[in-house]
């Protein structure tokens, strides 16, 4: 990435583009259009809302936790008429209540796949059968956090544009945001009548069918791109799917040892009906405030555990365990979350029980 030059107007720098694009295609397993913008995230999940919907358009926001309430923003920014259906933090959506919000004029259904800020996942393809059954209703889902973590199938549920960012699974900074788009999107598109410029997705769709971008991409940061897939690929033995697969295994794997490794501390889960494979949040023990738990594992182990956000801060304590993250991180995190809690509480630690426990659910994990 450092030494990546190119200029963006190439036959080097298209190359590199159109194999990005074809190896997006298949680790997120679609066969929609796929778009990057040089944009974080959030940048992607606006284009979402501008680019399909008009002002007074009836949605329907899913909302659980901050990522949620930023799709409730984005679409009253946008002079949607915004209808939630909402679950407390840390928790996921009843169906039946996910159902009773949906009716034919629902224009859109805007959702996580997981919720990052309380660590919950989200039932996607329960939630993608309720809305294919509404013909003139898009589903919409910001798997910033979930692609490379949790199985979603998007041409099979039928999820008309799922949002991803390079920080996360994928491993790279900050500063791509890429998706796939159905077609049912694509057609909705052209009646929508929401401002928008730089993030006009029908104009981009245009330009990478020349394999160009519409505005200067971020060169070095698809470069990285391009390095993350192939480090992907390398994982499933030269087959890209099969990669993503092993990817998501893994995180799957951490996530059930990063559980097993913080209950047995006698912590308490804060997701725990609907746990996320991304990332694990933990309620702080009565009479602690998580920020002093996530100072000592930054200043005694140069360990970056988050905080809540917003209302949660203090509160919870969110461990990830996404892309390369691994069995040794888990390991090495839990031995330090061990210090740190008989620093914090004063009571005394078994030494070894988090370490233990998560061992014990990796053989369990293993078969
Ligand atoms: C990280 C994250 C975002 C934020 O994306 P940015 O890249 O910061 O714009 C949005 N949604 C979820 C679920 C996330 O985890």
């Amino acid at each position: 990435m450092a030494s990546y030059g190119m200029h963006h107007r190439t036959a080097d720098f298209r190359a590199l583009f159109t194999r990005v694009l074809a190896d997006l295609k298949e680790f997120m397993g679609t066969r929609n259009d796929v778009l990057v913008l040089t944009s974080s995230g959030t940048g992607l999940m606006e284009a979402a809302i501008s680019n399909l919907t008009s002002p007074g358009d009836r949605v329907v926001v899913l909302t659980a936790g901050k990522f949620g309430e930023r799709w409730v923003s984005l679409a009253k920014a946008f002079g949607c008429t915004v209808e939630t259906g909402t679950a407390p933090y840390g928790q996921t959506f009843a169906l039946e209540a996910v159902r009773a919000k949906l009716t034919p004029e629902t224009r859109c259904v805007y959702v996580q796949a997981t919720e990052s800020s309380t660590g919950a996942r989200h039932d996607i393809e329960s939630i993608a059968k309720a809305v294919r059954a509404l013909p003139e209703t898009l589903l919409i889902v910001d798997a910033i956090t979930g692609l490379g973590t949790t199985r979603l199938d998007v041409d099979a549920w039928g999820i008309d544009v799922i949002v991803g960012g390079s920080q996360k699974a994928l491993m790279i900074p900050p500063g791509l945001a890429y998706g796939a788009v159905s077609e049912r999107a694509w057609q909705r598109m052209e009646t929508t009548k929401s401002p928008r410029y730089y993030f006009d997705l029908r104009k981009e769709r245009k330009a990478a069918a020349k394999a160009e971008t519409s505005y200067t991409p971020a060169t070095s940061l698809f470069a990285g791109l391009g390095a993350a897939l192939d480090y992907v690929r390398q994982m499933g033995d030269g087959n890209l799917a099969a990669g993503r697969d092993a990817l998501i295994a893994n995180a799957e794997m951490c996530a059930a040892m990063t559980r097993a490794g913080v209950q047995a501390l006698g912590l308490k889960l804060f997701a725990e009906s609907a746990p996320a494979a991304a990332l694990t949040a933990v309620a702080a023990p009565a009479g602690v405030d998580s920020t002093a738990i996530c100072k000592r594992f930054r200043d005694q182990f140069g360990a970056v555990v988050a905080n809540g956000q917003a209302e949660m801060k203090g509160q919870i304590f969110r461990i990830a365990h996404i892309g390369y993250y691994d069995y040794l991180d888990t390991v090495g995190v839990l031995a330090a979350l061990e210090h740190v809690m008989a620093e914090t509480i004063g009571k005394k630690v078994e030494y070894g029980s988090a370490v233990r426990a998560a061992q014990e659910a990796y053989e369990k994990a293993k078969g």
